[in-house]
């Protein structure tokens, strides 16, 4: 048998082996093994067997090894690899690593444990010569027979204070056997994700929900790939609808993924995981960039030889070899977290879709606020639609008022951090014993102009994306087409003086409201806070016992929080997420404003959210006050319609990026007609731009924007022009294929 194989070892090329008979039943498509090349041995992928090698087979060097008794990847994961490659121009190697963990890759060998149990039960006569001949014996003989289970033998022998020459007597009397077991680190029930499983009986299903559960059920039983998208309102009860799914595919059978855009941020939704699976006897691993070595390799392992079939985790568990897939999920399916900004930069709700594909399963894809992609796919007829439009229980749908925040600085005079409105409903809360989440966006940068008399932003006229301010040369530029002029010193639209803008953080949210609720206990969660694993679970448990009156932090900490007594959500600063120099602006802030809204009232009180912003008449803003997505997304797609944005045409993205700045630009320039002659109408080509961010450590960054209908012929074609081209050395290159993020 011949094989065809990607080496992981810094090169992209199919190389052919041939199989030594011995290793023959072990080698399949997908098989991690361990090739000699130039007298080295490395890692590499089967990717074909029976392949034809282009030499004569005598030639062939033998596989010298197979990693493990599964394949790293099941056929349908080969054909993925396959698609990413092409599709995300990504080199097939750096697929390769970032679908198989780096713990399997190095093959680090299970831990295993000797276990003794009893083999064979003594007669009383037996057991009373035993007793006379060796005590010692008889005794071990007598605690392992009480035991249920096998019992780790080194714990024996030490808690009975005797030796291995007594057990292995046993053993060769034939009266106990000993066993090889795997000692599994995780355990499946990992205590980092809070520790907490929540158990208890499943609620009944509601009936927008069970008309939910039968419709992913019948695709579920069809058998053949499908894509639903819920839409579901905030606390609508979606994770009920992903467990009932889940459920299902246990009980036939069949095996799921269950995506969530990070882990870290969902411990309950996980915690009601592992409590509904678990307790019915369903081994859930849980896959986070938080497991050591050990406890990856065990839970991949629980995964491919199919003991565990159902996974849950952040987008690399799209790639989870599990057995017979029939289902995955994706939770907050519009989250821009999904999309890896590394190479292979590919978009985990994407490649699930693909996967499902692939492997005839369903894909249920789930948000209170879908990205406009999905949504236009229900229109196309893609993906099915089905909603949930009222919460659980009939709680109310939060109340958001709007704070203008020109008139909160009219009255006071100054840059006002906190409107009268927010402080007098944080003293209610304050006095009632309610809690109260003031999220700050810091996604965006102060780099926009923002009048704060009027609200008025400079746009650029040929994008529609708000233009950057560049405080160095005191310009404003568009950064999809490049467009440039001198930036104005009064407000364009109301001729207000100083409209420079700079934005809010964190901490001088926290100085802002420790000075109106001195007495209130605070606790501030950001990226610093959360970079300490425990602090931030320590917060949020303060928080739901009630330690904590106030909690800020940016919209990250949101996520999928149930916490029943917060009955107030500030968002702070509305505008920073709107007007940044991306085309997703409004579609981001819509997002924001609905998933912060949706924290409040979760309990029996109703919620009130207040959201402060200079531009209330915007219509992310208008629409996710009346909680209203489908007009929202009419709006939106109507504008994204006019300047053929996605989910219209593909983008692609392409940096380049050197020290010597003119030969960046030289290149890119050089460049960019190249594609024009090659490619023609297929794309629209703007830039090359210096990028948003110029320098990034020494490095001068320029970038190229592709529009185009088919991103599947456009990507190939560019990468095949760039084989062509002789580039320098210090000029670094990355496609990014269908970016999210374009600041
Ligand atoms: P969503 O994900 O849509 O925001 P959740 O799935 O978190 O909503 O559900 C909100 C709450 O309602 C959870 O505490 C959940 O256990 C509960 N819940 C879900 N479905 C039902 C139901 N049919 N009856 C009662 N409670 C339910
Ligand atoms: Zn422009």
């Amino acid at each position: 048998m011949i094989v065809g194989v990607q080496p992981l070892a810094g090169f992209d090329k199919l190389l052919h082996y041939k199989v030594p008979d011995a290793l023959r039943a072990a080698v399949r498509p997908g098989s991690l093994v361990r090739v000699p090349i130039v007298n080295r041995s490395h890692l590499a992928l089967v990717l074909e067997t029976n392949a034809i090698a282009d030499c004569p087979p005598e030639k062939l060097k033998p596989v010298s090894g197979v990693l493990h008794a599964f394949p790293a990847l099941t056929p349908d994961l080969i054909e993925l690899a396959r698609w990413m490659h092409s599709y995300y121009a990504a080199r097939m190697e750096s697929v390769l690593e970032a679908m198989i963990p780096a713990a399997v890759r190095d093959g680090a060998r299970l831990k295993s444990e000797k276990y003794l149990a009893v083999k064979r039960v003594l007669s009383p006569d037996e057991h009373l010569a035993l007793a006379r001949k060796a005590p010692k014996q008889a005794k071990l003989y007598d605690f392992l027979k009480q035991q249920f289970r096998p019992v780790k033998k080194s714990l024996v022998l030490s808690r009975l204070g005797t030796t291995a020459v007594v057990a292995n007597a046993l053993i060769k009397r034939g009266l106990v056997r000993e066993e090889a077991r795997h000692v599994e680190r995780v355990a499946y029930a990992d205590n980092w994700t809070g520790g907490e499983i929540v158990t208890g009986l499943p609620p009944k299903l509601n009936e927008e929900q069970g008309a939910v559960v039968k419709s992913v059920a019948d695709s579920l039983t069809r058998r053949k790939f499908a894509v639903h998208l819920l839409h579901g309102v905030t606390g609508s009860g979606k994770t009920e609808v992903y467990l009932r799914a889940v459920e299902q595919v246990l009980a036939t059978g069949g095996s799921a993924i269950y995506l969530v855009p990070e882990v870290a941020l969902t411990p309950q939704t996980v915690a009601r995981l592992r409590g509904r699976f678990e307790s019915a006897g369903h081994k859930t691993v849980v896959w986070h960039s938080h497991l050591g070595e050990g406890e990856r390799l065990d839970g991949w392992t629980a995964l491919a030889s199919g003991q565990a079939r159902v996974v849950v985790g952040a987008r690399s568990a799209v790639f989870a070899p599990v057995r017979d897939l029939r289902l995955i999920v994706v939770d907050e399916e519009h989250e821009p977290a999904y999309k890896q900004d590394e190479t292979p930069r590919y978009h985990g709700r994407d490649v699930a879709v693909y996967r499902a594909k692939l492997a005839g399963a369903v894909c249920l894809l789930g948000s209170a606020t879908p990205s406009l992609e999905s949504f236009a796919n229900v229109h196309s007829g893609k993906y099915q639609l089905n909603v949930l439009t009222k919460r659980v229980d009939d709680k109310k749908m939060p109340d958001i008022q709007i704070v203008d925040m020109r008139i909160e600085v009219m009255r006071s005079r100054e840059l006002v951090t906190l409107s009268r409105l927010l402080v007098d409903h944080m003293h209610q809360r304050f006095e009632r014993k309610e809690q109260t989440i003031l999220f700050i966006n810091r996604r965006g940068y102060s780099s926009s102009m923002l009048c704060r008399k009027c609200g008025h932003v400079e746009q650029c006229p040929h994008c529609s994306v708000a233009m950057t301010y560049h405080r160095a040369d005191e310009t404003l530029k568009c950064h999809l087409c490049g467009q440039e002029r001198g930036a104005p010193a009064v407000c364009p639209a109301c001729a207000a003086p100083d409209i420079r803008w700079r934005g809010l953080g964190t901490q001088r949210v926290e100085e802002a409201v420790r000075r109106v609720l001195p007495r209130a206990r605070l606790e501030r969660m950001d990226t610093d806070t959360m970079s300490k694993k425990h602090r931030f679970r320590q917060i949020l448990g303060d928080f739901r016992a009630g330690k904590i009156d106030v909690l800020i932090g940016t919209q990250m900490i949101g996520k999928g929080l149930d916490f029943p007594n917060v009955t107030l959500v500030g968002l702070v600063d509305a505008d920073l997420s709107m007007h940044v120099p991306d085309f997703r602006a409004n579609e981001r802030t819509f997002q924001l404003l609905v998933q912060v809204a949706g924290r409040a009232g979760r309990g029996d009180r109703a919620g009130e959210v207040v959201v402060q912003t200079f531009t209330p008449k915007a219509d992310a803003i208008q629409f996710a006050k009346k909680a209203d997505f489908d007009g929202f997304a009419a709006a939106e797609l109507a504008v994204r319609k006019k300047f053929n944005y996605p989910p219209y045409r593909h983008l692609i993205h392409h940096l380049f990026r050197g020290p010597n700045p003119e030969k960046i630009k030289f290149f890119a320039e050089h460049w960019v007609k190249q594609v024009e002659k090659a490619l023609g109408g297929a794309v629209e080509i703007r830039g090359p731009t210096p990028a948003p961010i110029e320098k990034v450590k020494d490095e001068y960054r320029y970038q190229v924007w592709y529009f185009c209908a088919r991103a599947t012929e456009v990507v190939p074609e560019l990468v095949r022009l760039q084989g062509g081209v002789k580039w320098p050395d210090d000029v670094t290159q990355v496609l990014d294929v269908d970016p999210m993020n374009l600041t």
